[in-house]
């Protein structure tokens, strides 16, 4: 078994683990493998170990990775920040791309959508926190942007992701990912068809599934460490 085949089985074991503990059904938590700095090898060896969709942050990096893999049948997540000169490239490359947080970028990814393939799937990031670093719209201008993007004709929108600030433990953390969820229901009655709530990393992954993750975005317990910085790929 590859070091990376053994911990993927890790991780589902806790994603399995946190669905028991916390009243979730089974099916209830995707699991996203997040490869960004690691190479197409390491993707071709968790698809490997049976897992479909990745994440990346470095557009140009995931490009040549998807290059590389062409012949896997693999999903493509971008979960980074997106300049308007990279929204073509991730237009035409990804199947979802979850760090929407402007209409301007939501306007040039569906204008620039291929006719050929399905409508991107979209999930609005959103500055849960107030993290002042962070991108992300803030929760009170969640609503109109999410009723704006579901009107764009190539976009699809699935739901919300949020990357909130390291909390000091499980109930601080817990704290910050139910404000998501409550989010994400609010937006639910008000009539947005959403489906997808994207929270939780390897560090985070349980109070997320405990507040009402249904997809959890893991990357260094499943591919290890990564360099302090991204190499320019
Ligand atoms: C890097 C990254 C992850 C994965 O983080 P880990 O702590 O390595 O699990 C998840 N989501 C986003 C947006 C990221 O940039």
């Amino acid at each position: 078994m590859t070091m990376i085949e053994s911990k993927l089985q890790d991780v589902r074991a806790r994603v399995a683990a946190a669905c028991r503990a916390f009243g979730r059904g089974a099916d209830a938590v995707g699991l996203l493998a997040v490869a960004k700095t690691f190479p197409a090898e390491a993707v071709r060896q968790a698809h490997a170990a049976g897992q479909r969709d990745f994440g990346e942050n470095y557009i140009q990096e995931a490009v040549d990775k998807m290059a590389a893999l062409r012949e896997l049948p693999l999903v493509w997540h971008c979960i980074g920040p997106i300049q308007s000169n990279k929204t073509r490239l991730v237009a035409e490359h990804f199947d979802w791309v979850h760090s929407v947080d402007r209409l301007k970028i939501a306007e040039r990814l569906s204008a620039q959508r291929p006719e050929g393939l399905p409508p991107l799937n979209v999930c609005l990031q959103v500055n849960i926190d107030g993290g002042p670093t962070k991108s992300g719209v803030a929760p009170a201008e969640a609503a109109a942007l999410a009723r704006a993007v579901a009107a764009l004709p190539r976009l699809r929108l699935r739901g919300l992701m949020t990357i909130p600030e390291p909390a000091p433990n499980f109930e601080a953390t817990l704290g910050i990912h139910t404000l998501a969820k409550a989010l994400f229901e609010q937006l639910k009655v008000e009539g947005l068809p959403l489906d997808t709530l994207s929270m939780g990393m390897s560090a985070d992954l349980e109070p997320a599934i405990a507040a009402g993750s249904t997809l959890v975005r893991v990357g260094s317990a499943i591919f290890g460490t990564r360099p302090a910085k991204p190499g320019a790929k």
